[in-house]
């Protein structure tokens, strides 16, 4: 699991501009091969070898000239809560402004790691505007232009050093798969895990090896063994009733990064939107597996809503990633609760599943070369060696001649194939072609 950094800060400041930098390389190598549209407001950043996720915090209030003091507030206590790391941005330009002394004042008080970046010092006469931020009571800042990317290097050798390491599982434990129940506010997430362990699991246990800071917790119901990932929502359920999306994405993006598998529930009688769809791609860009429970179904009138017309309407929305379960749960009527753990656990096999290098170039070669990669410019494309690779989430590679004349709808063709052949249901893959 990687650190979480948020970028805080007032409207206008430049922290989209300083995200968008910081996860620019990375999102133009994912984009390019599976043309999924991203979230906008988070992505996977990394620097001097140590990756990290970012939140653009503002980037999910609307409205940017009106946004409420509180609004600003609250993002930034929710944000002090979920990250590791907080980059407050600031602008020379306009000056110290009450906001800013608002967010200051909350961020004094905290003990994790700050970064005060003064951005808009485009030339170095504004170095010396950027004094004045040091009446935030913050400390040192760092000056940088989040437009030309100046002063940008020195702030992330800085933050990265912050940075916890990266927690290695231990060797020798079995792993318990780990679930995550994510979704919207009332969407029934409490609910389902109610009934599915009970009230017990308020009680915090003292097993060896659990750490403190251990966000999961170990069940065993009807014959599974799991761990349960803790999402902030649960916890401290409801400090705030907003139905932003913000809060929704934000108090998921630990608890899916530190998971195997996101259970994500959504309300039946709102539907899949946006937020849903944003939690979604969260999980899937985290390369964990998914499952999606529609909930509330006994509400449903059978008649209008069917569950078929209720599965298409949600492949439009997961597109191009549309092999993925989808289970209609009550937890009033107790109905495919079980069936709900049964598949997330599957999910959880599917994923860790490693195929002999031999059985699957026997498979695959065969297909490959009736249907081979077309050429291009009278150059051909020879295949002849694949094998999965041995990483934690399903990866393969296919050798080839000429890797990089393969080009994206062939990729498709040979992850719809990998689909059909070993049944990936609910498992993100990835597909490298690489020179032999
Ligand atoms: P946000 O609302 O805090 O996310 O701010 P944006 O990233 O949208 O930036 C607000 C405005 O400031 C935009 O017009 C940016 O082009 C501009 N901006 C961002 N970074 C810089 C910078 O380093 N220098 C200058 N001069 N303008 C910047
Ligand atoms: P959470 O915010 O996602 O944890 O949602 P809760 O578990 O607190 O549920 C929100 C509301 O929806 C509560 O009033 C539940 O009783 C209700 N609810 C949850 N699941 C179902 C369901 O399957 N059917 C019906 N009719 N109501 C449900």
């Amino acid at each position: 699991m990687s650190s979480i950094v948020a970028i805080v800060g007032r409207p206008n400041v430049g922290k989209s501009t300083f995200f968008n930098r910081l996860i620019q390389r990375r999102e133009a190598i994912v984009d390019s091969v599976s043309g999924v549209t991203r979230d906008r407001n988070y992505g996977k950043s990394e620097w001097n070898g140590k990756e990290f996720s970012v939140i653009d915090t503002g980037g999910y209030i609307k409205g940017s000239d009106d946004v409420f003091e509180g609004e600003i507030r609250r993002q930034v206590e929710l944000a002090i809560d979920e990250a590791d790391a907080i980059v407050f941005v600031v602008d020379v330009t306009e000056g110290i402004t009450p906001m800013d002394e608002e967010v200051a004042k909350l961020l004094r008080k905290v003990t994790k790691p700050i970064f005060l970046a003064v951005n808009k010092v485009d030339s170095g006469s504004r170095e010396k505007d950027a004094f004045e931020f040091y009446n935030l009571g913050l400390g040192e800042y760092f000056t940088m232009a989040g437009m030309s990317g100046s002063g940008t290097g020195d702030l992330l050798d800085a933050l990265v050093l912050a940075l916890p390491d990266a927690q290695e599982p231990e060797e020798d434990v079995v792993e318990l798969p780990r679930f995550a129940v994510v979704g919207r506010p009332n969407a029934g997430k409490s609910s389902f895990i109610n009934a599915l362990i009970g009230e017990d699991r308020y009680i915090v246990t003292d097993i060896a090896g659990t750490t403190r800071d251990s966000i999961d917790t170990p069940y065993n119901r009807f014959g599974f063994e799991f761990n349960l990932v803790d999402t902030a929502g649960i916890r401290r359920k409801a400090k705030v009733k907003e139905d932003l999306e913000f809060y929704s994405v934000m108090r998921s993006v630990r608890a899916i990064e530190h998971s195997d598998v996101c259970i994500l529930m959504i309300d039946a009688t709102r539907g899949f939107e946006g937020q849903d769809q944003s939690i979604f791609w969260l999980a899937e860009k985290n390369r964990k597996g998914i499952v999606i429970l529609v909930n509330k179904w006994d509400l449903v009138e059978k008649e209008t809503m069917t569950t078929v017309q209720f599965e298409k309407k949600i492949r439009e929305m997961t597109a191009p990633f549309t092999d993925v379960p989808i289970i209609f749960t009550s937890t009033i009527t107790k109905q495919r609760l079980l069936k709900a753990l049964e598949t997330a656990v599957k999910v959880h096999e599917t994923r860790k599943r490693r195929i002999p290098t031999s059985k699957f170039n026997e498979t695959m070669l065969p297909i490959i070369e009736q249907t081979p990669p077309p050429a291009i410019k009278g150059k051909y494309i020879k295949i002849k060696y694949c094998m999965q690779l041995p990483t934690p989430t399903p990866q393969f590679v296919f050798f080839a001649n000429l890797p990089q004349y393969v080009k994206d709808p062939y990729k498709r063709y040979i992850e719809n194939k990998l689909r059909e052949i070993y049944d990936f249901n609910g498992v993100p893959i990835d597909i490298y072609f690489r020179q032999k």
